[in-house]
């Protein structure tokens, strides 16, 4: 068997180790202690918002966000429809509805004009929803100035799920600090990691205190446990938060070496015609975390996705479709939706290729090579029908 080439695996830059050293060595094996307050200031300078409070998922963030606006049994939350399921899950938990808004082709992210007339329709049916989510897939930043001003007309309060867009930014603002709230994931595939793990962002200080205070089971000031709300177990640890100090120090050089990736296989994909890769808006800087493609039906030549997918399983490559969008999947099947069959088209004709910053260049070559390949043996197979026929 070939070497394993994953799609994104952890990457460890080398420091990490020694700050988790540090929490050995002074017995901070706790959910709290300097390294968490030390990952949190990170997270708040990297991506210049004030406030920041680490926490154990990204799922858990976008909870505490929505119960901090909130949001209660038989609301209504719009989110994006393109996404991984951790976006939507948590409007569930608390009983409210999921509104799902399909993307636009610039971003693949939720189109601002179908935000707006999700929520008109909404506010005509009777009800006008608690909060917006908008994700940034594959670290490309969704159109945040156009949905923040949508937002704004309707007074409707932005959780930005920047999960998988940590070191993105437009036109230098980074992605996480433009909602009313940002969530980041550390998960073991994200662009960093902390072997699990996540936070919210702020700049305002009420959200980020009350979410530590629910995080760590809604304790009241008493000298006994005192509880006047309900609370959770959702504060990240002081070992996790260690390996996330080392983490951010090569932050920026990843996300340069994602984008390396991306720019290879523009390069090796640029001669073949059924091929397109998403290209950056002027001022958008992505962090690259996963290369996708999209395979044109009309050039490919009768290369399907699936045919690639499994030309790379052979030799022990991953790679996987597009998310599936939420309105298709069983589990929501009775939440309203808004498209125009954006996100469908994608995950028809689209894949995520191997994009880790550990990639070695023979490694994306391989891939190249493989993929040109099926491009090629099915056009000739093609020919030979004709000359068949
Ligand atoms: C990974 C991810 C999450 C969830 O983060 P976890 O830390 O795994 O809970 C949420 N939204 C998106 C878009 C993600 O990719």
């Amino acid at each position: 068997m070939k070497n394993k080439i994953w799609l994104s695996s952890p990457h460890m830059g080398g420091t990490e180790q020694k700050f988790v050293n540090e929490a050995f060595e002074t017995n901070w094996i706790a959910p709290l202690g300097p390294h968490v307050d030390n990952f949190e200031l990170d997270l708040a300078t990297y991506t210049k918002t004030k406030h920041a409070a680490a926490l154990s998922s990204g799922t858990a963030a976008i909870h505490l966000a929505l119960i901090m606006l909130g949001v209660k049994r038989g609301d209504e939350v719009i989110c994006q429809t393109m996404t991984f399921s951790a976006s939507a899950n948590p409007i569930t938990y608390l009983g409210a509805t999921p509104v799902f808004v399909d993307s636009e082709k610039e971003t693949w992210n939720m189109c601002p004009k179908l935000l707006n007339s999700a929520i008109q329709d909404r506010i005509a049916k009777g009800k006008k929803p608690k909060a917006i989510i908008p994700v940034h897939l594959y670290g490309m930043p969704a159109q945040m100035d156009k949905i923040m001003a949508v937002a704004n007309i309707y007074g409707i309060p932005v959780i930005e799920d920047a999960a998988e867009a940590l070191g993105s930014k437009i036109n230098g603002k980074a992605m996480g600090s433009y909602g009313n709230m940002g969530v980041l994931s550390f998960n073991g595939n994200k662009i960093i990691t902390t072997s699990g793990g996540g936070a919210l962002l702020s700049n305002n200080n009420e959200y980020i205190t009350q979410a530590r205070f629910l995080a760590t089971q809604a304790r009241d000031e008493a000298p006994h446990y005192q509880h006047s709300q309900i609370g959770y177990n959702y504060r990240m640890s002081n070992i996790a938060a260690g390996i996330g100090r080392g983490q951010m120090e090569v932050l920026d050089a990843h996300v340069e070496l994602r984008r390396q990736n991306f720019e290879t296989y523009k390069k090796e994909f640029a001669p073949i015609e059924g091929i397109t890769l998403l290209a950056e808006p002027k001022g958008y800087f992505s962090n690259r975390w996963l290369s996708t493609i999209l395979i044109d039906p009309v050039f490919a030549n009768g290369v399907t996705k699936e045919d690639v997918i499994c030309a790379l399983l052979v030799e022990n490559i991953e790679c996987r479709p597009l998310w599936k969008p939420m309105h298709l999947q069983p589990v929501f099947d009775k939440s309203p939706f808004y498209g125009d069959g954006t996100s469908e088209n994608l995950f028809n004709n689209g894949l995520c290729l191997p994009s880790g910053s550990n990639l070695k260049k023979e490694e994306i070559k391989r891939v190249c090579t493989i993929i040109k390949n099926t491009f090629a043996n099915t056009t000739k197979s093609i020919n030979d029908l004709a000359e068949l026929v």
